[in-house]
């Protein structure tokens, strides 16, 4: 039996992660959760899992989930204590990392000094503190298991493979909802619009991040940090059927590539059975004579400048990925609230890394100042 700590277990990673363990009851028990703000969620997966520690964001909802559950054994916290608590649950095997934004960096951090295994989604971790979570978890021989499914195509295309034969990383693009659409086709478009992801189901941050391509470029500084690769071996490829999950290159022109439906299910349960696979009854096989033909493309930086700001922000190093990150954040909250236009996430993005001086190796303290400053910016000009 593994046990399981689950961080941000009512969003959409986190309900497929519940899903991997419900069907797999033999093998997993969910022993810790947090939760945000999503308390009826919180209550059904409290009835269904019996979890024995939960944590939710506010204090005033820990409150009254402690008065209702008084009957039962389970141990109620919050806030970022509460995280930092649930990631380092004693019981759990593996933490599952599912939380949204830069919230999960110091849990992860905590996990790691834990000893714990990470199944990670949580991509705006390794983005804005790649260089301190990869040294930890060096130093604590601890594995970080890529769940986000490019990362997890790639981990599998590495497979018996010596990472010194790699040549290039070839990560897989859907172009996200507006890819059919000009510049100009996009001064108007809604909140609505851009949550209609056309291949995968997804939070709606991570769904903006697809159109704007932002998602990719964090995706390039998470491989980059993963697999430690430079910027100039990670590639983007425009592939709009979302099939072929991402490839690897290696020296010899071979080029290895993970493929199957766009079902999240598929790479989470592998990060939590990894190196073994367990069958998953309700994943649609891929049909391929389905398709008859796959796509790909050259991406254009000027129609997705956030991929350039990405590169660019990877390359300075030091703080400018945690600037990136924060001033993303804070821009899509912006525009999911009505505040600005979904042009203007790309304007206030460059306007914030522009305005600042990367400072090389930063600590914690360092990222967390920085990432602060950028955010309020960001809130300053919406
Ligand atoms: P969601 O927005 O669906 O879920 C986020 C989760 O984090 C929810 O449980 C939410 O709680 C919780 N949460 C949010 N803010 C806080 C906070 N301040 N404190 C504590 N908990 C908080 O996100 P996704 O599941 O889409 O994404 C999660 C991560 O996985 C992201 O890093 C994303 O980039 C990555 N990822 C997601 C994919 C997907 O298919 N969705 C694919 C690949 C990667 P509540 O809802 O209760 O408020
Ligand atoms: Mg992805």
């Amino acid at each position: 039996m593994k046990y399981i700590s689950l961080l941000g277990a009512t969003g959409s990673i986190g309900t497929q992660t519940l899903d991997i363990i419900r069907s797999h009851p033999e093998q997993f028990k969910l022993a810790a959760m947090s939760a945000g703000r999503n308390l009826d969620l919180t209550r059904k997966f409290i009835g269904e899992f019996k979890p024995e520690l939960v944590s939710v964001q506010d204090k005033e909802d820990c409150t009254v989930l402690r008065q209702e559950y008084s009957h039962l054994n389970i141990q109620f916290i919050y806030g970022e204590e509460g995280l930092v608590e649930t990631a380092c649950y004693p019981k759990a095997d593996i933490v599952v990392n599912a939380v949204i934004g830069s919230v999960g960096l110091y849990p992860t951090l905590q996990a790691i000094e834990a000893k714990k295994d990470i199944a990670i989604a949580n991509k705006e971790t390794l983005v804005t503190a790649g260089h301190l979570v990869m040294k930890a978890a060096e130093d604590n021989n601890v594995k970080l298991l890529p769940v986000d499914s490019e990362h997890s195509a790639i981990f599998q295309a590495l497979q018996g493979e010596n990472d010194k034969n790699i040549e290039n990383l070839i990560i897989t693009a859907s172009g996200g909802s507006f890819r059919d659409r000009t510049r100009d086709e996009l001064k108007d478009v809604t909140v609505e619009d851009a949550l209609n992801h056309p291949n995968w189901s997804m939070g709606a941050k991570i769904t903006i991040d697809s159109a704007t391509m932002m998602n990719k470029g964090l995706e390039v500084i998470e491989a980059h940090w993963l697999y430690q690769i430079p910027y100039d071996k990670i590639k983007v490829l425009l592939h709009r059927e979302s099939i072929i999950h991402s490839m690897v290159e290696f020296h010899d022109s071979s080029i290895m590539a993970q493929l199957g439906t766009p079902d999240m299910r598929v790479p989470i349960q592998y990060a939590l059975t990894y190196p073994d696979r367990i069958p998953f009854p309700s994943a649609k096989r891929l049909n391929l004579a389905e398709f008859g033909k796959l796509h790909f493309d050259e991406m254009d930086f000027n129609r997705f400048p956030c991929l350039r700001f990405a590169y660019e922000a990877g390359k300075a190093g030091g703080t400018m990925p945690a600037v990136l990150n924060a001033a993303n954040e804070a821009a899509v909250a912006s525009f999911l609230d009505g505040k600005i236009g979904f042009l203007e996430i790309e304007t206030m993005i460059e306007k914030a890394l522009s305005r600042h001086t990367a400072i090389s190796n930063p600590s914690l303290d360092i990222i967390r100042e920085v990432d602060a400053e950028a955010r309020q910016f960001i809130r300053s000009i919406s």
